[in-house]
């Protein structure tokens, strides 16, 4: 069962609904022989990592649903992250507005009622709104999915 969020900036209301996590039906087996083009949701990436799958590869379990972020602009999306071993190979999506990879945020401590969300692999980099530059989201919601 998958996580709900719907974050909002606690200053303008910028934000994301995202999905994270995974649903009951996401076994290795059905995201790799059926889901694979849907959840990738890029042509070309998908086609990547189906080579990589006839080739020998295996999806790591550590697989779902996911906030990322641009780390140049900040705007947020919700894309699916995997990893194929042994070649460790990960989705690299650009950013629609700047081509920039996008990078996978996690959830920071922010004063009370709110969040902070910083990059996975910067944790000293924290998101900032793209709108305002204000760095807290109030969770306006949250919920579970399968
Ligand atoms: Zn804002
Ligand atoms: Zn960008």
């Amino acid at each position: 069962m998958g996580e709900m969020h719907n974050l909002r900036c606690s200053k303008c209301g910028y934000g994301i609904e995202a999905n994270t996590g995974i649903g009951m039906l996401y076994s290795e087996e059905n995201v790799v022989n059926n889901f694979l083009a849907d959840l990738i949701e890029d042509s070309k990436l998908t086609n990547q990592a189906k080579t990589l799958l006839k080739e020998g590869n295996r999806l790591n379990e550590n697989y779902g649903h996911a906030i990322y972020a641009c780390p140049n602009d900040f705007y947020l999306f919700n894309k699916f992250y995997f990893q194929l071993d042994p070649t460790e190979f990960v989705p690299q999506y650009p950013c629609p507005y700047c081509q920039t990879t996008l990078e996978r945020v996690t959830f920071a401590k922010g004063s009370l009622g709110t969040t902070k969300l910083k990059f996975i692999e910067e944790p000293k980099k924290f998101w900032q709104c793209p709108k305002c530059g204000n760095e807290e989201l109030n969770e306006i919601s949250y919920g579970n999915w399968d």
